[in-house]
């Protein structure tokens, strides 16, 4: 579903991804990690082109993300982006921020529209927050919003860049919940995360990436056991 062979990218003359070949297959859960600056959200954005490689080729059911010719706003209906920080319009209520993509970019009616927003609300564990601002809400739930919003447009592909990473502790479970059941219903999923625990119940992979290289394609049982890279280890010491 998402390919990457022999991909590089540079920013100027800094070269953030090296050589990336990387396959992703549908319904698969892979969980990215590696040091801050190491390239994961560089490598995540590329997916949906909010960034774009210099070489090699990069496919999304073998459309190449960056030929002209690609209908990128199609290419973006496929795939959902929940970032560290949500993003949500603070001047929109909830079910607004959550129906405002599918009445422009997909042409739902209003009610269709809401009654979408309304599943999703329940989905993740929100069904009477439709009417609140997000700054009425935890971070957790303006987290479990994000997420809603990016499953309202009906994404075969969803991407997550550290999308715990900015909430309180007791926060990160409610949201890693709405991610596992996520995970279990087969949706195809790119976390970057570095919470062990959600990438050895769901993700089928692990994928370590360390200065814009990928060191380590694993199994997350034997990565978090016996990761086989040096750079590996250092860095699991490190964060764990
Ligand atoms: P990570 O998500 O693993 O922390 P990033 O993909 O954000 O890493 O960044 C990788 C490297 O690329 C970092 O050194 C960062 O400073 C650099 N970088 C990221 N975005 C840009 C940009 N738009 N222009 C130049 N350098 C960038
Ligand atoms: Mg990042």
């Amino acid at each position: 579903m998402i390919e990457f062979k022999n991909a590089n990218k540079y920013y100027g003359d800094f070269h953030v991804l090296k050589d990336i070949n990387l396959t992703i297959n549908k319904g698969e859960v892979v969980v990215i990690i590696g040091p801050s600056g190491s390239g994961k959200s560089t490598l995540l954005r590329c997916i949906n082109r909010l960034e774009t490689i210099s070489e090699g080729s990069l496919t999304v059911n073998g459309i190449e993300v960056n030929d002209k010719k690609t209908d990128i706003n199609k290419l973006r209906r496929e795939i959902g982006m929940v970032f560290q920080h949500f993003y949500l319009y603070p001047h929109k209520t909830v079910l607004d921020n959550i129906t405002l993509a599918p009445i422009k970019a997909l042409g739902q009616s209003k009610e269709e529209a809401k009654k979408t927003a309304h599943a999703y609300l329940k989905k993740v564990g929100i069904p009477d927050k439709a009417d609140s601002f997000p700054s009425q809400l935890s971070g957790g739930q303006q987290q479990r919003v994000a997420i809603a919003r990016g499953l309202a447009m009906h994404p075969e592909i969803m991407l997550f860049d550290e999308p715990t990473s900015a909430l309180d502790p007791e926060m990160i479970g409610e949201v890693l919940d709405v991610m596992k059941s996520l995970a279990k219903e087969g949706m195809t999923m790119v976390v970057v995360t570095h919470e062990m625990g959600f990438a050895k119940e769901v993700a089928d992979r692990i994928i370590f990436i360390d200065k814009g290289q990928i060191l380590e394609d694993a199994d997350p049982t034997e990565f978090y056991v016996e990761p086989k890279e040096e750079r590996a280890k250092a860095f699991l010491s490190r964060i764990l």
